[in-house]
């Protein structure tokens, strides 16, 4: 029984476990694909907004570029056919309709001094021989090209400015530069207002590695003219002209995202980078809502199972118990209190299925009724619970006589009975005899002293041809009597035959 208990108790856990499995995996399961598909989108937005960014922006920086070589084109082809003073004119009347592109223009002798700007002419010309346009320019008299400048502070103009410069020559000969200062703030000024979170930036940089300008983010002041590491791809370039890289960003330390557009043609490239720490914020916190949701009804599960698992073992230890509990009853009423002999009610439920046996294996079985003589005697001299004492060793001396497999029963008061399988009137007589014999020569010791009793035994046993427990019963009790009538203290056997049955 305690096995099939225990089991079943290893089965309600089994089936907590296995319920709450089935239901919180799939569950988990569901969450975790759903956070890594939202990862995906996120950042493929996120790679769609910095290639977009960036093509405006280096869209906005050819134009910017464009205008300004136009500008020197435009001046170094009149300052050839014109003399200075309608030169001056001309230029003046172009600035007013470049108006903020121009931060300074100067031209730059073969020698490198600066020997006008729009400000008027110089009058103690600055060298500018050091400045690197120049040196480009000189050096490669062959070609005429539009060169772009990092950014540097003007000695004359005071800001930061990108100088677009263009040789000039005359007639085939190196002559000097041409040189347009554009402010920074022409290329950043709108990009500024584009929010591109804590961490991120759009910078323009030279393809010398060279940052040209920030135009939003917030990079760190002395990186701003620190050169990029040169493995970059986007100064590759056989690479793509545009692509993505994903690492970390050495102008403000920050892991980036990066889309970049490369032109060749200006020596330059367009970054935006986009930190995740920024483009996911807003995705981690989601995550983190859910994730945090799903632990919770993980948790309350779990406590479900948990109470309903205990809820069940209570109700299964219960169980238990009150089978215990009836167990005990059971044996409690199919033993006489008193004496430990089997209760009536045990021994008569004994004794039917004894006569059947032995009806079965047809085997010969003897039933023995003892009766106290004049136990009553007892009760009045020497009280009640003497008496008691008796009827306890009466059932000892009994016991100590009979055999194992012999069994003995109380049928009430101080009458009781043996029933002896597999053994016959001759058999059942010796037992009976040798009971009769015990008792008497027993001294049972008592609170009022030593007692010595006797008894009288019926003998009766069953029929061959089949019984039933009640006429071997009444067979048995008419033997006891006529012992009784016959002096007590003796055995009587109702001789086979001797009843008639109906
Ligand atoms: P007889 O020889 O004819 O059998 O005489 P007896 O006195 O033994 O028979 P009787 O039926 O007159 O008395 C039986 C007594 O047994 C009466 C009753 O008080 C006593 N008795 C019955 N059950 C118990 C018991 O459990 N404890 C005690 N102490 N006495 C009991
Ligand atoms: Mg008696
Ligand atoms: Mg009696």
């Amino acid at each position: 029984m305690t096995q099939r208990y225990g089991s079943t108790k290893a089965k309600a856990g089994v089936l907590s476990v296995v319920a709450l499995v089935a239901i919180l995996m799939p569950m988990w399961l569901l969450l975790l694909l759903w956070i890594r598909h939202e990862h995906a989108l996120v950042e493929q937005a996120a790679r769609n907004d910095a290639m977009n960014l960036a093509t405006a922006f280096s869209g906005h920086v050819r134009s910017v570029i464009q205008y300004a070589d136009t500008l020197i084109l435009d001046l170094r082809d009149d300052a050839a056919h014109n003399n200075p003073r309608g030169f001056e004119d001309f230029a003046k009347r172009k600035f007013s309709v470049y108006g903020d592109l121009v931060a300074l223009f100067g031209m730059i002798d073969a020698r490198g001094r600066l020997v006008y700007t729009d400000h008027g002419p110089v009058e103690e010309p600055v060298d500018l021989s050091d400045r690197e346009h120049f040196r480009i320019h000189r050096d490669n008299p062959g070609q005429d090209r539009l060169y772009i400048s990092k950014p540097v502070l003007g000695r004359v103009s005071g800001i930061w400015a990108i100088q677009v410069t263009r040789p000039v020559f005359d007639q085939g000969r190196f002559a000097g530069v041409f040189s347009l200062s554009v402010p920074v703030s022409y290329f950043t000024d709108f990009y500024k207002q584009i929010n591109v979170g804590d961490a991120g930036l759009i910078a323009l940089v030279g393809l010398d590695r060279a940052p040209r300008a920030i135009a939003s983010g917030n990079p760190l002041p002395r990186k701003e003219t620190t050169l990029l590491p040169a493995d970059r791809p986007y100064f590759d370039r056989a690479r793509p002209d545009q692509g993505f890289y994903t690492g970390m960003n050495v102008l403000n330390d920050q892991q980036s995202l990066v889309a970049y557009r490369r032109l060749n043609d200006l020596g330059l490239v367009v970054l935006v980078q986009l930190a995740p720490a920024d483009y996911l914020a807003a995705f981690k916190d989601r995550e983190q809502l859910l994730v945090l949701s799903a632990g919770v009804v993980s948790a309350l599960l779990l406590a479900v199972a948990l109470l309903g698992f205990y809820a069940a073992r209570r109700h299964l230890d219960n169980t238990a118990a009150l089978k215990a509990a009836h167990e005990k009853l059971r044996q409690l009423v199919s033993i006489d209190l008193l004496t430990g002999a089997q209760s009536r009610r045990a021994f008569l439920e004994v004794l039917d299925a004894e006569l059947m046996r032995a009806h079965r294996h047809r085997q010969p079985l003897a039933f023995l009724m003892l009766d106290i003589d004049h136990f009553k005697r007892v009760n009045d001299t020497y009280g009640h619970p003497v008496g008691d004492v008796v009827l306890k060793e009466f059932v000892a001396i009994c016991r100590g006589a009979l055999r194992a497999h012999d069994v003995l029963g109380r049928l009430g008061g101080e009458e009781f009975a043996a029933l002896l399988p597999h053994t016959d009137a001759d058999g059942a007589v010796r037992v009976a005899e040798k009971l009769r014999l015990a008792v008497a020569e027993a001294t049972i010791a008592t609170a009022k002293g030593d007692l010595r009793i006797i008894t009288s035994v019926g003998v009766a046993t069953a029929l061959p041809a089949g019984d039933d427990p009640e006429h071997l019963l009444g067979r048995a009790d008419e033997a006891l009597y006529a012992a009784k009538h016959s002096g007590r203290n003796r055995v009587s056997v109702t001789p086979a035959g001797s009843v008639e049955y109906v």
